[in-house]
């Protein structure tokens, strides 16, 4: 049973977070045995325990699985309505789509009630250690940004929705002010607009993840005129048609409110947009948005529009479990690790050389198992991918994370999220990963960033279509101030395609390398701005989320390219071979 407590209590949190992180290693054990003691009885694990609960003999017979290898046994739930106990003994009640993060695949991921509290209990932990850092917080409010899809049923008669709309529409309780609105454009419109009246109130503003946050701004400068206009005469816009929406609009724009709409106008009219965040709410401590691993790239443009306000990345989750805590939330973003908090789950880690293609963990290898450690045997300095065993049905699952220890809270593992698992790009036989690209597209950016560039976003796919192959990387780029089109210089931009190649592995180099000639010049196509906009309404019209989206960084889906092939405004190739030795 986990405790309950107030998280504006940060007495009492901070004693609760001290003591379980005091005893990480003990306290796995314990969620070990409950899970087994309560599962041990589902068809999967009989299959390989026979009915029976021991650690060891768990440790030694269940295989290290990926999403593909039990899809079989969720489907068998999620479409012929079998019961929950084939894969645990908690009763199933929703399923949640993975957004599959940058690999574009959805997963759908079995919840319990209980795992809803034992959710509800790491977010209170949170809570704790903000409230901890940032005093003050509840004397205002929280401008927290939530879209929700409609609920779909499978044909097994489950619920199938996102992590952040089931912990939205289970708890509305909790979170009585929010505008719960099926369309985006309204709800988002209606959200900021309740924002705006209440600009002094505001303490913190925030979303789930970096490029949500993005896509908000955008919509805000696209709309701000409207929604002033709203304030001065009292008036929600004609075309705000949803109940919800209007009904909480109402509550607090009641009456004509000129001084506040010139206020508004005021800021927004400048033509610089850097700081809007910190000018239009003033009082705002802190912008609460993920923004490590691939939310990285986000970094440099978040921070264009917060004027300086620490942007926290609070909480390391996915819809199979959550896993972590940020313990100094006002740390540099580039210097954020979790905690992992040991009574979410059990955690085994896979070790990762350093240097190693994280694809070359073969990924059915018997003797994988071998290799695994428990959470209180991880060594700073190491990579692992982690594998996590839930109460809900999930065992020696592959999360497809790669993290690497940083530190310790007490005896709790400290990790820092590093990249996928996932190859984003190959030709012939080279594999570049997540990471490996968006570090290049890091160094490359050095070129640009001093003319006053940033890049907005971005993402690739391996053009095969000639031969040889080549990657083909799409840049949205923004000046500061904004720019629409800003000029781009060819030289300049072809040397970024150079440095990006020179900055990828050995073998894309020796593959590159003329006299063998595997893969082509690496192009970058610029594309025009709001292009990765019109992508992410794209992912979100095919069902993805605007909570979870995350940019794919590899693009499969021929529509995907062809709505970024048609706003390109530039393109540019390497025209230098990559030097070997460096
Ligand atoms: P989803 O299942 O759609 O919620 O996506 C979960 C995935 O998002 C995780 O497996 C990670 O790859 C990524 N993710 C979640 N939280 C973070 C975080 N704090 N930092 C970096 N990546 C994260």
């Amino acid at each position: 049973m986990l405790p309950t407590f107030d998280p504006t209590d940060t007495e009492a949190g901070s004693r609760i977070l001290e003591d379980i992180t005091s005893n990480a290693g003990h306290i796995q054990e314990q969620v070990l045995e409950e899970i087994l003691t309560k599962n041990a009885s589902t068809d999967y694990l009989k299959g390989f325990l026979n009915g029976h609960s021991d650690k060891g003999l768990f440790k030694n017979k269940v295989p290290v699985v990926d999403y593909e290898d039990i899809k079989i046994y969720i489907d068998r739930i999620a479409l012929d309505g079998e019961p929950s106990r084939i894969l645990t003994n908690e009763s199933i009640t929703e399923l949640l789509k993975s957004s599959g993060t940058s690999g574009g695949k959805q997963k759908w991921i079995p919840k319990t009630a209980e795992e809803g509290e034992r959710r509800a209990f790491i977010c209170c932990l949170r809570d704790t250690v903000l409230n901890r850092y940032l005093q003050g917080l509840s004397d205002g409010k929280a401008l927290l940004f939530v879209l929700i899809n409609p609920d779909i049923h499978t044909p097994g008669g489950l619920v199938l929705r996102t992590a952040s709309e089931s912990e939205i529409k289970n708890r509305k309780d909790r979170y009585p002010q929010f505008i719960l609105c099926e369309d985006t454009n309204q709800s988002l419109y209606s959200q900021l607009l309740c924002g705006l009246v209440q600009r002094d109130a505001i303490v913190s503003v925030g979303t789930f993840f970096a490029s949500g946050l993005l896509r908000i701004i955008k919509f805000f400068e696209e709309h701000w005129q409207e929604m002033s206009s709203n304030i001065r005469t009292g008036q929600i816009s004609a075309w705000i048609t949803d109940p919800n929406c209007k009904r909480a609009v109402s509550l607090i724009l009641s009456k004509q409110m000129p001084d506040l709409a010139d206020s508004i106008d005021l800021v927004c009219q400048e033509k610089s947009w850097e700081g809007i965040i910190k000018k239009i709410w003033p009082r705002t401590k802190y912008v609460l948005a993920t923004i490590t691993g691939s939310m990285a790239q986000y970094i440099p443009a978040l921070e264009f529009y917060t004027g300086g306000l620490p942007v926290v990345s609070s909480l390391y989750g996915s819809s199979e479990a959550f896993f972590g805590i940020n313990m100094k939330p006002l740390c540099s973003p580039y210097d954020v690790s979790y905690t992992f908090i040991p009574n979410m789950a059990y955690y085994e880690f896979l070790p990762i050389d350093n240097h190693q293609d994280p694809n070359c963990t073969n990924r059915k290898d018997a003797h994988l198992k071998d290799h695994i450690v428990d959470l209180a045997n991880v060594k700073i300095g190491q990579h692992y991918e982690l594998l996590v065993t839930t109460f809900t049905g999930l065992y020696r699952y592959r999360m497809e994370d790669i993290l690497l220890v940083t530190g310790f809270h007490n005896s709790t593992p400290q990790f820092k999220f590093v990249q996928r698992t996932n190859v984003v790009l190959s030709i012939h036989t080279d594999k570049t990963t997540e990471q490996d690209l968006q570090k290049a597209v890091a160094i490359a950016m050095q070129i640009l960033q001093p003319l006053g560039f940033f890049l907005l976003d971005y993402s690739s796919y391996a053009d095969t279509s000639s031969i040889p192959g080549h990657y083909v990387l799409f840049w949205e780029l923004q000046l500061r101030p904004n720019d629409d089109t800003p000029e781009l210089d060819q030289v300049k931009m072809e040397k970024c395609c150079s440095l990006v190649e020179q900055s990828l592995d050995q073998k894309y180099k020796w593959l590159r390398n003329q006299s063998i000639s595997a893969i082509g010049p690496l192009e970058i196509r610029v594309v025009k701005q709001g292009t990765f906009n019109v992508l992410m309404d794209f992912y979100v019209s095919q069902g993805t989320s605007l909570n979870q989206y995350k940019t794919p960084k590899n693009i499969k889906s021929e529509k995907a390219i062809v709505i970024l092939d048609s706003r390109v405004v530039g393109k540019f190739y390497s025209r230098e071979v990559p030097n070997q030795d460096s």
